[in-house]
């Protein structure tokens, strides 16, 4: 197998939740480059895994926005030294990402013999191996830990091409058998959001799989799926899957062979299968790294917000120190710190004291300001 590239930066932060994407705006701003990675296929963290749609009052200056919203700010705000869509968009490319790398776990950190970091990253589904980093300094902001999808529990049904647990292909799938899989929220909006596609582009068949006929989410989205398998408009399959069949001339699913309420047997075959079964924060990777833990959270000093290893820095729900809040507000002042405490170390004459974005010209510079 050919060598993976290594790609070299100034620093990798790992997790682009509120707090990494301020990070990554922060170390730009101070003339640094840096390569923002997450597990997730969108950037925003809890705030957009968790809670996009829903209002938050607390961040200064902004009255209210939802989840959503403040990611995308945070994006447009970083975008200068991201270089990353202004709309979150999914990537599934392991091998030419630009600065935003989404779908990667960061599965591996080992500290050089000659100084900086070599950094390994896996697709965050697959698992395949992608594209190493190299960097002098290293920002966690990794959050209670990756993100990653619930899968059903059947080894290797998730490496197959037509197994997603995201719907940013779904507009390729038109005409073909669609199984979404799940009884919660997050698999219902996946029906809705097939259903709402435009004739020329929607699912010829499209089926729920569950174990039971007894789905939780929110009352609207409940009455609009009920409606439709009334119509016929979904098919419903209950079951639990216990094997699965492949294609054999490629690595693709054939059939789910579900185990049924009536202790029966049925074959579920589909073109794709789509998992729906919610994200679970994985610690993971981080425990292997040799940084110190308290409480799964990472301790730093209050200072420049650094880990138990020199130059690797945490920020966020990551880290504990006395006083912590788990609020993004604090994430920002907690980015902003580790960001002067890794220019100090990594640019030489770094000023004591900050320049100011209103005035400062070598800061409007960075941020690709025309002058005055
Ligand atoms: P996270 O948002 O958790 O992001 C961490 C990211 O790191 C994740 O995307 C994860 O996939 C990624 N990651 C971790 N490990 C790896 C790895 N090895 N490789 C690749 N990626 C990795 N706070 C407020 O201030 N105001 C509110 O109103 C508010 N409302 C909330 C409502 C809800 C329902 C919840 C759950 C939280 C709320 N919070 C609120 C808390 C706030 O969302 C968190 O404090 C904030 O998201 C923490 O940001 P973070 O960037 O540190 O971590």
């Amino acid at each position: 197998m050919a060598d993976r590239p290594v790609i070299e930066t100034d620093v990798v932060v790992v997790g682009a939740g509120p707090a990494g994407l301020f990070q990554a705006f922060q170390l730009g701003l101070l003339g640094m480059s840096v390569v923002l990675v997450d597990a997730l296929p969108e950037a925003g963290g809890q705030c957009t895994a968790l809670y996009a749609d829903k209002p938050i009052y607390d961040v200064p200056g902004i009255p209210v926005c939802t989840g959503r919203e403040l990611t995308e700010r945070l994006l447009q705000q970083a975008h200068p030294f991201l270089g990353a869509p202004l709309a979150p968009q999914p990537s599934a490319d392991t091998t030419a990402p630009g600065r935003l790398w989404l779908n990667h776990l960061v599965a591996s950190l080992d500290a050089l013999p000659e100084g900086g970091f070599l950094l390994g990253t896996a697709h965050a589904t697959t698992q395949a191996t992608g594209p190493s980093l190299r960097a002098r300094g290293v920002v966690l902001a990794t959050g209670a830990g990756a993100f990653l999808p619930r899968g059903l529990g059947l080894a290797g049904l998730d490496g197959l091409a037509n197994v997603h647990h995201h719907l940013s292909d779904a507009e390729q799938w038109a005409g073909q058998h669609v199984v979404v899989a799940g009884g919660g929220e997050e698999a219902l909006s996946a029906v809705a959001h097939l259903l709402a596609l435009p004739p020329a582009l929607a699912p010829g068949r499209l089926t729920l799989m569950h174990r039971r006929a007894q789905w939780q989410a929110e009352p609207e989205l409940l009455a609009l799926v009920q409606e439709a398998i009334t119509q016929g408009r979904v098919h419903l399959a209950l079951g639990l899957p216990t094997a699965f069949a492949q294609e054999a001339e490629a690595p693709r699913l054939a059939h789910l062979n579900l185990l049924t309420p009536d202790s029966t047997t049925a074959e579920l075959a589909c073109d794709q299968l789509v998992i729906r079964l919610g994200l679970s924060p994985k610690l993971g990777p981080l425990q292997h790294w040799g940084l110190a833990l308290e409480r799964k959270q990472l301790p730093v000093d209050t200072a420049q917000f650094q880990t138990s290893l020199a130059h690797v820095h945490a920020i966020g729900d990551a880290v504990t120190y006395p006083g912590k809040l788990r609020l993004i507000v604090s994430g920002f002042h907690e980015a902003t710190l580790a960001a002067h405490g890794l220019a100090r170390h990594l640019i030489g004459g770094h000023p004591a004291q900050p320049l100011y974005t209103t005035t400062s010209a070598v800061l409007h510079d960075r941020l690709g300001l025309a002058a005055p």
